[in-house]
């Protein structure tokens, strides 16, 4: 049964690890797209190796694998933004987390996009506030906020700007739910949206715990398997997220609070300077490709 779509065309700006992914489920999905990014090959590049990865890994994605080369095909690749988007209903950027250069994105969006085109960030950390004025048009602009990877992570936080039309909150959730995602509002502008912000107040907590000496980085991930029934805890999943990237979310959130208490401890950094980075090291809190936590006897009493 084919489902009504809340609107037609979108366009995608920067085919890198998530723009590639949304691009993708749109197509999937029933909407017409088109993409830009500068980098020639990106959009078919970052599909094979999305591809190589997700089926290395065993996931199981959104998109059936028997679906990926067809939704590919789908995809409009243009070499020029301002076709890309200049009969989008909604465009949704995702190029480099860069404030000159979303200010940058978002102004040539004000003059090259269709005039009632609504226009969305994906960015990790900057609310559209901070570049809405660009565009001249912030009653068109929204936070979309997609995470890592889409499959099997069908959440998306969507947030105004100081000026969102309702309507234009509306048809973004709309169309958060036609692919299939729940979409998480935040009402308020707020750093972080709303899931990253729960992730990361365990995250500062378990930091500061294993930072100051308090607690053994193992012990707080054994008793998060055990009490939520997850397969791994916090610090397991910071070495996958990769420590550096850990570390520079953590000062975004200390750069605006300017508070001590959301610091990264400086053992933290010390990881990072030692080139512990997590599993793309090989080295983080765990040892790769055998991380503790994954063996037999992880959990049991008698350790
Ligand atoms: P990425 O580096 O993988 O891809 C960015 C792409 O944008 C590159 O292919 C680059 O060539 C292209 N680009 C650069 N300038 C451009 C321009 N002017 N127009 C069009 N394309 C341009 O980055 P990513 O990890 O996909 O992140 C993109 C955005 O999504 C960021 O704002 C980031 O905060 C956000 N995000 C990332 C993740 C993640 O886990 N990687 C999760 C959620 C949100």
């Amino acid at each position: 049964m084919t489902q009504h779509l809340p609107l037609e065309r979108v366009a995608v700006l920067g085919t890198g690890i998530l723009g590639t992914q949304i691009a993708m489920l749109a197509a999937y999905t029933g909407y017409a797209v088109k993409v830009f990014d500068p980098r020639e090959g990106a959009f078919q590049s970052t599909f094979e190796k999305l591809r190589t990865d997700l089926q290395g890994k065993g996931v199981t994605p959104v998109i059936p694998w028997g679906a990926w080369d067809q939704c590919a095909k789908d995809v409009k690749q243009l070499t020029r933004m301002d076709q890309t988007v200049e009969d989008a209903d909604l465009v949704i950027e995702a190029v480099p987390e860069n404030l000159e250069l979303k200010k940058k994105v978002f102004k040539e969006l004000g003059e090259k996009a269709a005039p009632k085109g609504i226009l969305a960030t994906n960015s990790s950390s900057m609310p559209v506030s901070r570049f809405e004025k660009e565009s001249g048009r912030p009653e068109y602009c929204l936070n979309i906020h997609f995470y890592f990877p889409l499959q099997g992570v069908n959440i998306v936080d969507i947030m105004g700007g100081t000026g969102t039309l309702p309507e234009v909150m509306e048809k973004g959730s709309a169309w958060i739910r036609s692919l299939g995602f729940i979409p998480l509002t935040v009402n308020r502008e707020l750093l972080g949206f709303c899931f990253n912000r729960v992730w990361r107040a365990i995250k500062r907590e378990v930091l500061f715990m294993w930072g100051n000496g308090f607690v053994d980085f193992q012990d707080v991930d054994r008793a998060w398997m055990v009490f939520t029934g997850m397969k791994e805890g916090p610090f397991a999943l910071m070495d996958k997220v990769g420590l550096d990237v850990v570390w520079d979310i953590e000062m975004v959130y200390y750069n605006d609070s300017k508070d001590l208490k959301d610091h990264p401890p400086a053992a933290l950094k010390e990881k990072i300077e030692k080139g512990e980075l997590g599993v793309k090291s090989g080295r983080g809190f765990y040892t790769y490709p055998n991380p503790a936590y994954l063996s037999a006897d992880f959990l049991k009493a008698s350790k």
